[in-house]
């Protein structure tokens, strides 16, 4: 979708609108959702292929609410940007009244453009803030009505996937890579791969984390580690996940690309 496209659907004071319009077709998946609920009577009636399509459509429906929300917001958001900094020469939307023209005036060529780079800009910071889509609440949801939240108990939690943070807490200090069977050791709680501190263990006894007190550190104080195990876990779904959306999202949302 073109940025000029996004103005007129979001401009000129529609953010109470577009936020309705974004409700509206919520409650309408939601509401569809309940009818194609797998393993529903429905689907007996009508065969698993068309409801699977159904389904699927749904999801594109609340995939797509997303990210125009996302979309919406970093639009009022650069708009907001400009106001405070600018008033566009064309002053006949004074929506919020504040009247006096001190501000700077620019060509409205030029605002268009700053608009545009804020908007950019702004949707950057979202996307890069956000969680994944398909962890969204509204996604989540609607895949519990569509009886598709089977596998959901710890593994679609809200984590921000480019968080650095949490692909440290499950790299293991030895191997550098991610932890495989992760054990950790009663006394430091420092965790490893389970092969990889086995094996460091036959040469040393001191905790490989740098820094670490721990210096008489035996295979018989390693316990499993459920917590790392957990988050590894919820680690290579997301990655499997986001692959495919990628996949998907490039066959859903075609012309929704501003690249
Ligand atoms: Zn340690």
């Amino acid at each position: 979708m073109s940025f000029i496209n996004l103005a007129d659907q979001f401009g000129r004071g529609r953010e109470k609108e577009c936020r309705e319009w974004i409700g509206q077709n919520d409650n309408m998946a939601n509401s569809l959702a309940t009818r194609f609920t797998r393993g529903d009577q429905f689907e007996t009636l009508l065969g698993e292929e068309f409801t699977d399509q159904c389904r699927d459509k749904l999801k594109v429906i609340v995939k797509d609410n997303v990210s125009k929300e996302r979309k919406l917001k970093a639009y009022m958001n650069a708009v907001k940007s400009l106001k405070d900094n600018y008033s566009p020469p064309t002053s006949q939307q004074e929506n919020d009244g504040d009247g006096d023209d001190i501000k700077p005036q620019v060509e409205e060529e030029d605002f268009q453009q700053k608009l545009e780079e804020n908007y950019s800009k702004e949707l950057e910071k979202i996307e890069n803030n956000s969680i994944m889509v398909t962890q969204e609440q509204r996604y989540l949801k609607l895949l519990e009505k569509l009886g598709e939240n089977d596998d959901q108990d710890d593994e679609l939690v809200v984590v921000n996937p480019a968080s650095s943070d949490n692909i440290n807490r499950i790299k293991c200090h030895l191997t550098l890579a991610v932890m495989e069977d992760p054990v950790r050791s009663r006394t430091c709680k420092h965790s490893f791969s389970k092969a990889a501190i086995v094996h460091h263990l036959r040469v040393s006894k001191i905790c490989p984390v740098a820094g670490c007190i721990n210096r008489n550190m035996r295979t018989s104080e390693l316990e499993d580690d459920p917590d790392t195990a957990i988050l590894v876990r919820r680690y290579k779904k997301r990655e499997e996940l986001q692959k495919k959306n990628k996949a998907q999202s490039a066959l859903d949302m075609d012309d929704d690309d501003d690249e």
